[in-house]
């Protein structure tokens, strides 16, 4: 196909889900892919592989600003995107972070519409992803106008008995909404699936779930190993009139009558920095009459929590069921948001030992046997000079990151919880910035193209035949997983698409 109607780059929770959502409008689509399917081979489920060796990580290094050390990021590139690894916990924003929201370490901006606008496309994309939750348990839950379709991924032993002792601090644990057959992935390995690839049909992730929809249109086409390199904007600037890219060595051009851009927040970026800009813009690249593209990157401040019992073994397999949002809208005291606490997969020696180089095997494993692993989320908020940009062929990332006091916060506050439940270890470490997995804000949507590259819709304000559909047009980051409300405005975006380009 040289002049589809449509081309999708990329083929993560953004690309997959819209494509899905254009399936039987009776367009002709392209999607480019740079990654390959992942193969099913024993590494998938060998965490020494997977957490020590790096088998699956990318062969790219990105550098940070300022002449930083080079790092190699956990940024993943395979059919289905970040979302081969997920953790496939499938999770609203609140209605709360649809409107600007004080934080400590100041204010989350508002999204151009509200939650109840958006609601109906959360409810499909938990459709589509077969989503397993319950309703009522979580105080910051917003309004579902359908229920889950499944029940909640049951919790294990260990995690039921943290369960009871959380609410017998008077705190409100909830069932994780989760996007896994835990029945499916159980019989392919008995392991957790957070950070897992996902070879088989355990996780619906972006491949398993909406790309299988889509690619059953004969009109869809995917070509992997295509590695975008940049857009051509026609001689007015008006349009993107060509996407280049590389496949097998050679250079190719396709010319579709729409852009669907889709390669997640840092990449989506690049590719329009990258991209020669017509006529004289400041800023540089395509879509950039603003100056925002890569700029208030955002990716969550982050802890894993190990509350370690030492008289008590974890044997839970997958753990990854709970979380608690006592203290997302406030501190528990009137103060400020702190944020979302949720569980880790099970880690064991082998993860710990990709962390902590010094201390003995054996020690690892004892404490990973003995721990229940939490991961405590919060809310990193936009900073024009927390920016992703290009030199030559290196990405740069400039993350400032912000709002730190609500992770001490949740921090000290879930210490002296798990220390209350009988847990007298409680360690905490937080993520770095190899760890780019809720990357997002990048290209944000907003009501204004002085300050927003995307209108509430996605397309492009400087160019009416581009849209860009990935984490990068987040306006915040909230401080929940970003996959679900990636996946409704995909699906929002795809009917818009329908609605205003595809009829005859
Ligand atoms: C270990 C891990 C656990 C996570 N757990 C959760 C979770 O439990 N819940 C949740 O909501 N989120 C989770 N996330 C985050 C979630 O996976 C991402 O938010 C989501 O997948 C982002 O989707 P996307 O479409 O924005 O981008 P991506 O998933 O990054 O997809 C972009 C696609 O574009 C392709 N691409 C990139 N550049 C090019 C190019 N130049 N040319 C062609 N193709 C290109 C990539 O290969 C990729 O397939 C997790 C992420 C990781 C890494």
């Amino acid at each position: 196909m040289t002049h589809p109607d449509i081309v999708i780059i990329g083929s993560g929770i953004g690309g997959a889900t819209i494509a899905s959502g254009l399936a039987g409008s009776g367009a002709s689509i392209l999607m480019l892919e740079r990654g390959e399917p992942l193969p099913a081979t024993p590494h998938a489920r060998d965490t020494r592989s997977i957490f020590v060796d790096g088998h699956y990580r990318p062969k790219e290094m990105w550098r940070e600003a300022g002449g930083g050390a080079a790092f190699n990021p956990g940024n993943y590139y395979y059919v289905g995107g970040n979302s081969k690894f997920y953790g496939a916990v499938l999770i609203r924003y609140r209605k709360e972070d649809f409107s600007s929201m004080e934080h400590f370490g100041g204010v989350s901006p508002a999204w151009p519409f509200s939650y109840d606008t958006f609601e109906p496309w959360y409810s499909k994309a938990e459709q589509l992803f077969r989503v397993r939750g319950t309703l009522g348990e979580d105080p910051t839950e917003p309004f579902h106008s359908i229920p889950y379709a499944f029940k909640p991924v049951p919790d294990e032993a260990p995690i039921a008995r943290a369960r009871a002792e959380l609410r017998g601090l008077g705190l409100h644990p909830a069932s994780l909404p989760l996007g896994v057959d835990i029945d499916t992935w159980l019989k392919e390995g008995k392991t957790g699936w957070d950070a897992f690839p996902n070879t088989g049909q355990g996780k619906v992730d972006a491949q398993t779930g909406p790309l299988t929809t889509a690619l059953n249109d004969q009109n869809i086409k995917l070509e992997t190993g295509a590695y975008v390199e940049y857009l051509e904007a026609s001689p007015d600037g008006k349009t993107i009139s060509a996407i280049h890219y590389r496949q097998n060595g050679e250079l190719k051009k396709v010319t579709p009558k729409l852009v669907i851009l889709s390669a997640g927040a840092v990449n989506s970026a690049v590719i329009l920095l990258r991209s020669p800009s017509p006529g004289n813009s400041k800023a540089g690249g395509l879509a950039n009459r603003s100056d925002q593209v890569g700029r208030n990157f955002m990716n969550h401040n982050s802890s894993a929590m190990l509350a370690i019992d030492p008289r008590r073994r974890n044997d839970a397999v997958y753990q990854k069921t709970l979380m608690l949002n006592d203290y997302y809208l406030s501190d528990g005291k009137g103060g400020k948001p702190l944020g979302n606490v949720q569980l880790l997969g099970k880690i064991d020696g082998n993860m710990l030992r990709a962390n902590v180089k010094f201390a003995p095997k054996f020690a690892l494993d004892f404490m990973a046997g003995h721990a229940i692993d939490w991961y405590l989320m919060c809310e990193d908020l936009p900073d024009p000079e927390s920016r992703i940009m290009v030199d030559g062929k290196d990405i740069v990332m400039q993350w400032r990151r912000s709002n730190m006091q609500s992770l001490d916060g949740l921090t000290k506050v879930m210490r002296e919880n798990f220390r209350a439940c009988g847990y007298p270890i409680v360690l905490s470490r937080p993520f770095d910035k190899r760890t780019p997995s809720h990357q997002c804000g990048t290209v944000r949507m907003g009501d204004d193209p002085a300050t927003a590259p995307l209108d509430p819709f996605c397309r492009s304000f400087d160019h009416q035949n581009l849209f860009v559909v990935d984490g990068g047009f987040l306006p915040n980051s909230a401080a929940v997983n970003p996959a679900l409300s990636i996946a409704a405005q995909a699906l929002r975006v795809a009917d818009h698409i329908r609605k205003t380009e595809l009829t005859a």
